[in-house]
């Protein structure tokens, strides 16, 4: 694979977890960036990342316009997140595959995630959403076909369904190993919410992602099981109206 910024090769490097398991992420030791396959920049204690953005590069590199995912070669995204301070660049890739860190922004991210904990561990002040310090893992979504409607999705105006995709933002989903993902969107409507989950376009379970309205919903997907490929719809209910998104397809990384 080879580095976003410089395009040198990357180097397969072995790292702990914070729960002592080994890991691979991949470095450049010509620019001294970072990729970590997804979800392991979460994992990782800061003495690791201290170690890991100790790396001195060899030349220092201008980066390109559009980095690109080693894996996959799409563009990455940089991470406009609450878990990311203003000013950091940690860069996304749209297929889920991971997260490049350009020399010097793993350990500040490692930082502001620890201090931000402590934050709220010193003043016992409850984190409102996993999100607010975890890089969010965005996980393969498509539009999926060939769901069958449920009675209530069928007794909707198609009027209701168009304008489905102005009411929900994408969801942010993040993994939360081994087998469990948490769910996070927001809706243009005050409501209480649910996410149907679906497999072989058959209804396996139905999760309350907000009980009382709100336009911030939330919720956590257990017991999933990795590379199954799982679809689900998100339904809105307001004071007036039912209103059901897209499908979503998603599928747990083993
Ligand atoms: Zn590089
Ligand atoms: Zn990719």
């Amino acid at each position: 694979m080879l580095c976003p910024y410089c395009h040198s090769p990357l180097q397969e490097t072995a790292i702990l977890t914070k729960s002592d398991q080994q890991a691979t992420t991949y470095e450049c030791f010509t620019c001294g960036g970072h990729w970590f396959p997804r979800w392991l920049a979460n994992d990782i204690s800061l003495s690791q990342a201290n170690n890991a953005d100790s790396i001195t590069p060899q030349t220092s590199i201008n980066p390109p316009e559009f980095p690109r995912c080693p894996e996959c070669q799409n563009r990455l995204s940089l991470i406009k997140h609450d878990s990311v301070p203003r000013g950091l660049h940690v860069y996304t890739c749209p297929q889920g595959h991971g997260n490049f860190f350009p020399k010097g922004e793993l350990i500040q991210f490692k930082k502001a995630q620890e201090a931000k904990i402590t934050y709220h561990q010193v003043w016992g002040i409850p984190i409102k959403s996993i999100f607010a310090v975890l890089l969010p893992v965005a996980l393969v979504l498509s539009l999926a076909v060939g769901i069958p409607l449920t009675t209530r999705q069928v007794q909707q105006s198609a009027e209701t369904r168009i304008s489905a995709d102005e009411v929900f933002s994408s969801p942010i989903i993040t993994q939360i190993p081994p087998d469990s993902i948490s769910l996070s969107f927001s809706t243009t409507l005050t409501g209480s919410t649910t996410i149907t989950l679906y497999q072989n376009n058959q209804p396996i379970n139905t999760y309350t992602a907000s009980s009382t309205p709100t336009t911030i919903h939330t919720t956590t997907l257990k017991n999933l099981v990795p590379n199954l490929p799982y679809t689900f719809t998100i339904t809105l209910e307001t004071a007036t109206d039912t209103i059901v998104s897209k499908p979503y397809s998603l599928s747990l990384s083993p």
